[in-house]
């Protein structure tokens, strides 16, 4: 077995001084190395064959089996099992490409960012929060036909597919993304043009509506034509003038965007016919660690950047993979460098089998505080906080009230639902030992949420105080 101990780097992108030998320019340096040839089971895999989308995606690792088949002895039985009782808790099933699997460092997979995105640790995992949601963000209730999620008066959200190229432990869609699970029963449902009909009728009838986010689920899994189908079906509405395709698939595949020249071409077709009509068709992706970052990554943005496509990133904020401001500044300034603007970091949702990946308010706080001015600002991503209940995104400063010792901060979403507080909570294991006593005790957690919401509205009243009523009946634990 070849063992690559350096890492070779390189300035891939034409546009800017070779940086190798600076140092401090660690964003302009990209992966060259042949990585997967230390992964047992693909040591003899060639580059053609490792740049070419389709061997990414028949040799994606969808099961234990595999994880240990491709491993063989390069890591302990002892992390197998580990593996195996996370599975049996996560809402997540595993799919990891290739490319992503020979990324994380099999020398202390424990450790890895990117590991931990993509293959739960039974030992790793914590008690989900009392108030953790399986709809955190209540897109099923915000829902007024199938697959559409109206909650912003001019934007939608459409689900058309809920399965993806990779499975993330951390997705917020986890109810329905991926497959059932152990612990969780799902309807998966894959693209099906037949069911979009009613999403496209509905936004036909709403003029208010000028922004579309198709995601799910992910378009990369979409084949070309169910792609031009949703594109022309959504630009022939005239009020329609933006459309946001979301896909993971720029950092965990980005052998397709070089070799798979038909979804491609359909996704340039849309673009152009929108710039013709005088709307616009962006990508949305999501890059959560520098680590995911290699020179495939920066020649699929250089072949998007050279068609005028505009790609923004959002980032989860994630315990271990993520927030340390050296990782955050260094993947800003990496998606900056390669043409791909910084969009969001978001506040964890709170979401079952996430609670060790979540982190407190506070450390997205300070997180925001310390990146801005490290590049231009057009550059810093927003900071947000989704708020659960349907509140939609809000800055992470912009909290009505936040206690970090009960961990209990409250929200105002005033054009989004007027007259309503939200509530999001830092995950217990961040509090201090006396705090996480009192979360055990019912009457306990109560009194701080209730507090928490007095100091907001002292006299909260009607349909608001039952909803603060209905939600403390929520709690699980
Ligand atoms: S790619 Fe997105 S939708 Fe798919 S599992 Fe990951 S976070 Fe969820």
């Amino acid at each position: 077995m070849i063992r690559h101990t350096t890492t070779p780097v390189v300035t891939p992108l034409s546009i800017g001084p070779s940086a190798a030998a600076s140092a401090p320019q660690l964003h302009r340096e990209f992966r060259t190395d042949e990585f997967w040839r230390d992964i047992p089971g693909w040591s003899d895999v060639t580059e053609a064959e490792f740049g070419n989308h389709l061997w990414q995606s028949k040799n994606s690792v969808i099961n234990l089996k595999q994880v240990r088949q491709v491993l063989g002895t390069r890591v302990p039985d002892s992390f197998f099992t580990d593996v195996e009782a996370g599975l049996r808790k996560a809402p997540m099933n595993i799919r990891i490409t290739p490319y992503v699997f020979a990324l994380i460092d099999w020398d202390n997979p424990t450790d890895d960012p990117l590991r931990k995105q993509f293959l739960p640790l039974g030992s790793q995992m914590l008690p989900d929060h009392p108030f953790y949601l399986a709809d955190s963000l209540a897109e099923d209730t915000d829902a007024p036909v199938p697959m559409l999620t109206h909650r912003y008066p001019d934007k939608v959200l459409f689900l058309p597919l809920t399965t993806c190229p990779v499975y993330c432990s951390y997705c917020t869609r986890s109810r329905i993304i991926g497959g059932s699970t152990e612990t969780v029963e799902k309807d998966t449902y894959g693209a099906n043009k037949e069911k979009w009909e009613a999403a496209f009728e509905y936004l036909r009838q709403s003029p208010q509506v000028e922004d579309v986010v198709i995601s799910g689920g992910d378009a990369f899994n979409m084949t070309a034509t169910h792609l031009t189908h949703i594109g022309e079906n959504l630009l022939a509405i005239p009020h329609i003038r933006r459309l946001r395709v979301a896909t993971k698939g720029i950092a965990i595949l980005p052998q397709k965007i070089l070799t798979d020249d038909k979804w491609v071409g359909a996704f340039l077709a849309i673009h152009k016919r929108a710039h013709e009509m005088g709307k616009q068709v962006y990508i949305h992706t999501h890059f959560s660690s520098p680590r995911e970052i290699t020179k495939w990554s920066a020649m699929a943005m250089q072949r998007l950047y050279a068609e005028h496509v505009i790609v923004r990133n959002q980032a989860v904020l994630q315990a271990g993979v993520n927030d340390k401001i050296e990782t955050l500044s260094l993947l800003t300034k990496q998606l900056s460098w390669m043409n791909l603007q910084p969009y969001y970091v978001y506040q964890h949702d709170m979401v079952p089998g996430c609670e060790h990946l979540r982190t407190p308010l506070g450390v997205g706080i300070e997180l925001e505080k310390q990146l801005r001015g490290t590049t231009a600002g057009f550059h810093v991503p927003t900071f947000v906080c989704d708020a659960p209940g349907g509140g939609g995104k809000r800055h992470i400063a912009s909290h009505e009230h936040y206690n970090p010792e009960t961990g209990v901060s409250v929200w105002r979403a005033p054009r989004v639902k007027p007259g309503r507080l939200f509530l999001y909570f830092d995950p217990l294991h961040a509090l201090s030992p006396e705090m996480q006593k009192r979360w055990t005790v019912q009457a306990e957690r109560e009194a701080m949420v209730r507090d928490a919401i007095h100091q907001v509205e002292p006299n909260l009243g009607g349909e608001q105080a039952k909803m603060i009523e209905d939600l403390l009946q929520i709690a699980v634990h």
